[in-house]
């Protein structure tokens, strides 16, 4: 009886031990993708936080390849912006655009700015999908590198460029953007911006809120008109929790841009609102035509809800290869190859034959 007892005892003290090691485990290693999802770090919205301002900066810093300070700063303040700013239209070598940037002195290598003298309130990703547009490139970031910086705010920026060999895929291109940035530092805000669009404004920040920010609502050559209802093209902000709930951008489509479009789906599906920014004239850079949507990429359009949960950040495996990953002096650019094959094959299984 005894025996037994002392038996059962040691049992429990055993159980009792497995479970206090796998409780700390569990609370003092939560993993950056979950506590970066749980955590907004400071969130301008004031909300509460669940670990301290410093806890997380010190997190920060361990798993962020840009050189991220620490000090304890009072706030940036986004004073002394105009509303109407010119736009540099000069597409420079690129040697001499990183001088006039003064990038040796503004920028960290791979494009990361921080303000000199106060914290900003939230650290941005800004995703470029990019390929064989080099003129918009340059003035792109000759203009955004300048507003970005006046705004006072803290940055990196990714240019995400697609292997030549395979048809265009914007969507995919941006949720690579999203989840590469991600794995290299922790980011409050993800803007994905064409390339071709340069914002006219000083005002409109990119700062993200608890709805997605669509910026691009005006373009000059259409004479600053609504372009149709629900357009959420161009360049457009999301806070990260956001940005998972709704799967990321669709996969699936090739050359068209119908991956924006299929997103406003995706908000609809989850009733999640979106805003215009108060500052959305931009002004579209020109380039070379691609060829536009076709009868098959309305076919993909349309199998929108059926893809919805299947179709997005939940679903990269096997469709493209990350080639490079290299911090150039203005933006770290991010290389990869798109699987064309796998797909087709996964169009198959929506009953699309490309
Ligand atoms: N894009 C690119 N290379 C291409 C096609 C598209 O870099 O060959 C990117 C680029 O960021 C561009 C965006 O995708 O701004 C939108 O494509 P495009 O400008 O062709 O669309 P549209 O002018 O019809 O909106
Ligand atoms: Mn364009």
């Amino acid at each position: 009886m005894r025996r037994q007892f002392k038996c059962l005892s040691f049992v429990s003290f055993v159980s009792l031990l497995v479970y206090v090691i796998h409780f700390s485990k569990n609370h003092n290693f939560v993993s950056h993708e979950t506590r970066g999802d749980q955590q907004a770090r400071f969130n301008r919205f004031g909300k509460e936080r669940s670990i301290s301002a410093e806890e997380l900066r010190r997190e920060t810093e361990q798993s962020c390849v840009f050189p991220v300070h620490s000090q304890s700063l009072l706030p940036c303040q986004q004073n002394n912006l105009r509303q109407t700013r010119r736009i540099i239209y000069e597409s420079l070598p690129w040697l001499d655009l990183e001088r006039t940037l003064n990038a040796a002195v503004t920028l960290s290598p791979g494009g990361y700015h921080q303000p000199v003298g106060c914290a900003s309130p939230q650290r941005l990703a800004i995703i470029i999908p990019y390929r064989d547009r080099e003129v918009n490139l340059k003035i792109l970031l000759n203009n955004l590198h300048r507003v970005l910086q006046k705004q006072q705010a803290e940055y990196a920026i990714f240019v995400v460029e697609q292997e030549n060999g395979t048809p265009f895929n914007r969507g995919m291109i941006k949720n690579i953007g999203y989840l590469e940035a991600k794995a290299l530092c922790h980011f409050d805000c993800f803007t994905f911006h064409d390339v071709d669009l340069v914002t006219e404004s000083e005002r409109n920040t990119y700062f993200c809120g608890e709805k997605a920010l669509h910026h691009s609502q005006k373009l000059d050559f259409l004479d600053y008109r609504t372009w149709y209802g629900n357009h959420f093209g161009g360049v457009v902000t999301f806070n990260k929790t956001y940005f998972s709930t709704i799967n990321g951008y669709p996969n699936l489509f090739f050359m068209w841009g119908g991956e924006d479009d299929d997103l406003i789906h995706r908000l609809q599906k989850k009733q999640m609102p979106y805003e215009h920014s108060k500052y959305p004239r931009y002004t579209a850079l020109t380039h070379k035509k691609d060829p536009h949507h076709t009868r098959q990429e309305m076919a993909v359009y349309r199998t929108s809800r059926e893809r919805f949960g299947k179709d997005g950040l939940n679903s990269m495996e096997r469709l493209y290869r990350l080639i490079s990953v290299e911090k150039r002096p203005l933006y770290t650019r991010i290389y990869v190859s798109v699987n064309q094959t796998e797909v087709l094959t996964r169009l198959k299984h929506f009953g699309i034959d490309l």
